[in-house]
């Protein structure tokens, strides 16, 4: 498979602080990657470091087999789409999207011919003689990404370009911002500190912390097998237990709980007999039992609220020691009469449990 880019062993110091700290990664040509990861993880750092405007302490990014290091960003075969989006307001659409062509040199012909291509291909056919402010906030989202597609990147970064949306055109645009990648095909790294953005877009997410990557996978890989304590609680909502490990083997893993509950799970991460656990569990593994049902890894709890969200609703639970667990609630009308106050027992397959090893 032919990569877009490449990135070996990248390290950026500034001064004592290391804000990138030995990344590695290959992102396949036509492919959507993105970085995610709480604020200050070094995604911003990483990705100035691809687009040359940051030059690393060490390590290499190489885009389509060519090495970038001292190369200017101008000379880079890649493009940045800000937050922020720096758009010209002075400009009509057409002429913000033709700007870097013009400096290209290329001809008026040629230019208009792009131009007119490009607002297609990003469903704004038609919209060159409309001023910047006359547009929505998609539709900027639209241009600016249009102005950089233009110029035919091989990779285009996008730094948290959603972030300046409200949450309704976030949603849209997700959706959007995913079927474009696909019709033109142009690999992008896309940088969020949003799980779900990072989830629904891309093919494959790298999850930052503290300057490394702590995994790369499909979103389906991190959800369902997360390699660390920090990925399983960054990506996706979660339940978590502490406790000691009573017993442990190659098959299973029990853990005593800090509030006295013994549950069955599979080992995931090492979990020592004697040592420390911390066990996380998605709201969607934990199921409602009949009432009084006993059983591995069941137990009662107290509706406190009901988290209505149409098709996703969930149940704000907590047990008697006062641990508030969200639980899925499924979609079917056996459940309709469940309100806050009311006791329920809830359970889980040993199988759905994430337990990773803890320090004392
Ligand atoms: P955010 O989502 O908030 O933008 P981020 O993950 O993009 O965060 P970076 O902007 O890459 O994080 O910053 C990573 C760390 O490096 C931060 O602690 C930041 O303070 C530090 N840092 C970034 N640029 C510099 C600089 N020029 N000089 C010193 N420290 C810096």
């Amino acid at each position: 498979m032919i990569n877009d880019l490449s990135v070996s062993d990248m390290v950026k110091k500034f001064g004592n602080f290391t804000a990138v700290d030995g990344v590695s990664f290959d992102v396949p040509a036509g492919s959507f990657f993105s970085i995610l990861g709480p604020s200050g993880c070094g995604k911003t750092t990483l990705l100035r470091m691809i687009a040359g405007f940051e030059e690393p302490t060490s390590g290499d990014i190489e885009i389509r087999g060519g090495s970038m290091l001292g190369v200017p960003p101008n000379k880079r075969p890649v493009n940045l789409v800000f937050q922020h989006l720096a758009l010209f307001p002075m400009m009509n659409v057409a002429e913000n999207i033709a700007f870097g062509l013009k400096r290209r040199g290329v001809g008026a012909a040629e230019i208009k011919k792009k131009t007119e291509t490009i607002l297609e291909r990003v469903g704004l056919p038609g919209y060159g003689e409309k001023q910047i402010n006359q547009l929505s906030g998609g539709q900027k989202q639209r241009v600016a990404i249009a102005r950089c597609l233009v110029l035919e990147p091989s990779v285009l970064l996008l730094d948290e370009p959603l972030g300046a949306l409200d949450l309704k055109l976030r949603e849209q645009m997700k959706v959007e911002l995913k079927k474009l990648q696909a019709k033109v095909g142009t690999t992008f790294i896309y940088i969020t500190h949003d799980q779900s953005e990072a989830l629904v877009m891309s093919d494959r997410v790298a999850v930052m912390n503290k300057g490394r990557f702590e995994q790369v996978g499909s979103p389906q890989e991190l959800y369902g097998k997360p390699a660390t304590p920090f990925v399983a609680q960054f990506v996706g909502d979660n339940n978590k237990w502490s406790g000691k490990v009573v017993e442990s083997d190659s098959e299973k893993v029990i853990l005593l709980t800090d509030e006295g509950y013994t549950f069955q799970t599979k080992p995931h991460g090492a979990c020592v007999s004697g040592g420390r656990a911390d066990l996380f569990l998605r709201p969607e593994a934990m199921l409602i039992e009949p009432k009084d049902r006993t059983g591995l890894n069941v137990f009662e709890v107290t509706v406190k609220s009901i988290l209505f969200d149409g098709a996703n609703s969930r149940l704000l639970t907590v047990t008697k020691e006062d641990h508030e667990l969200i639980v899925s609630l499924p979609q079917n009308r056996r459940f309709d009469h469940i309100e806050p106050g009311n006791e329920i027992s809830v359970g889980w397959h040993p199988d759905s449990g994430i337990c990773f090893g803890a320090e004392e």
